[in-house]
């Protein structure tokens, strides 16, 4: 199963859980593991409580690991200016694995399962996703 998002780019923050649950539900499978993953290097897929103060520290955290305005080696191979992206997609990740039960995620109250683009530019972008057991 795969679902299209479109994202603005320069840390966007997009809630998916909504997507993922109607996948599972199309899925058929009553329980499992959910593998939900993102196919970018320049983009993170976690879990985190979806809200406007944690997006804000979140990004700053992020923004001193490594800042948009740096040099990057990646930037002198390839020409392009998304070093900064790369490096915190690698940091964060892009997939993550829940349990399903009774055709429910089975995740906390305040937890959502969260795409972020760090690239420059909007981009449409792909989710993969799979419901094992
Ligand atoms: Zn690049």
């Amino acid at each position: 199963m795969r679902f299209q998002i479109e994202t603005k780019g320069h840390y966007d923050f997009i809630d998916i859980t909504d997507q993922v649950a109607s996948c599972i539900a199309r899925s058929g499978k009553a329980g499992g593991t959910a593998f939900v993953f993102a196919p970018g290097t320049t983009c993170a897929l976690i879990t985190m409580e979806y809200e406007e103060g944690i997006i804000k520290d979140l990004t700053a955290l992020l923004e001193r690991l490594a800042p948009q305005n740096t040099e990057y080696e990646h930037h002198k191979r390839w020409g392009d200016h998304n070093g900064a992206a790369h490096i915190k997609s690698a940091l964060m990740g892009t997939d993550v694995a829940l349990p399903v039960q009774n055709r429910v995620l089975q995740i906390g109250t305040w937890q959502r399962i969260v795409f972020i683009d760090f690239d420059e530019r909007p981009r449409t972008r792909e989710v993969i996703m799979e419901v094992f057991g």
